[in-house]
């Protein structure tokens, strides 16, 4: 089962841990009846997807899930816009001041501008990517030599670290809910976000869906980028059949 993956070269995302399976989605939901499933069953199935397609997202706050990510500030910029049902506690670069590392791409992966503006760009490289390459290195190199040469003349971490880049590696531990993975992760899976937080989405996603098969898969199939406030959906139209909630459960 995936654990621990690499993310865009020096990044990572590790699994710390995991509390329940798609069980603890079926019994939380179960008890609104009173009842409690001791097996995973095809029905018990069919009640995630219901509750899933239906925008009953409470007993998908249960299962909560630990990381440790490693990912370039600019990636945790976005990555921290979603904050409802999950908590964060990150390394703070005025206590350390370790050597900071910092996401280097490839001459390839440096994409061209896209002319389109949302799409943010190109999946091809830009013109003499090598070049690029360089420049973007170099500038990488002396700004930590700068911070390097700040910390040796006796500046304080919390100052030296304004000139570090926005490439800079953070690490954090977060904790969240699988409802709120499953957000986060249509949100940013999407075509339209940054290849690079696609990365890292996709490597938590990997992971929730080796730990919820059925859970996740009923998520992602439904929208949960709808409101998590939303009301609640217009009660089941009748009491037989699948399509009723009472019938299921
Ligand atoms: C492709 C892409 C591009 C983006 N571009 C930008 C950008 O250019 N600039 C920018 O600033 N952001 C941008 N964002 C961030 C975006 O606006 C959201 O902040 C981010 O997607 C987190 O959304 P969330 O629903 O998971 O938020 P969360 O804060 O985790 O909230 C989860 C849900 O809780 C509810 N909620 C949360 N807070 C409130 C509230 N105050 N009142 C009522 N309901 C609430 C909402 O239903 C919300 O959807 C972008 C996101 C994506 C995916």
């Amino acid at each position: 089962m995936a654990q621990n993956m690499t993310v865009c070269g020096n990044g990572f995302v590790e699994c710390l841990e995991v509390f329940g399976n798609d069980l603890t989605v079926v019994n939380a939901a179960r008890v609104s009846f009173a009842k409690e499933s001791k097996e995973f069953t095809n029905q018990d199935a069919r009640l995630v997807k219901y509750l899933a397609r239906h925008n009953h997202v409470t007993p998908f706050f249960h299962p909560q899930v630990r990381f440790r990510i490693k990912m370039p500030i600019f990636v945790a910029r976005e990555w921290y816009r979603h904050q409802i049902g999950f908590a964060r506690n990150e390394v703070s670069r005025r206590y350390v001041d370790t050597p900071p590392e910092v996401w280097q791409p490839t001459a390839e992966e440096i994409r061209a501008r896209d002319p389109r503006a949302k799409q943010g760009s190109k999946d091809c490289p830009v013109e003499s990517c090598v070049d690029v390459y360089n420049i973007m290195k170099t500038a990488q190199d002396d700004a930590l030599k700068t911070y390097s040469d700040l910390l040796a003349a006796g500046v304080a971490p919390e100052i030296a670290r304004a000139v570090l880049p926005q490439s800079m590696l953070t690490e954090f531990i977060e904790t969240g809910s699988l409802a709120a993975y499953a957000r986060l992760c249509k949100l940013r899976l999407d075509p339209t976000a940054q290849k690079e937080i696609r990365d890292f989405a996709g490597a938590v996603e990997k992971i929730l869906y080796a730990h919820f098969p059925v859970s996740w898969a009923a998520l992602m199939d439904s929208d949960v980028s709808a409101p998590v406030l939303a009301p609640a959906p217009a009660p089941a139209p009748a009491l037989t059949g699948e399509s009723s909630m009472n019938v299921i459960m």
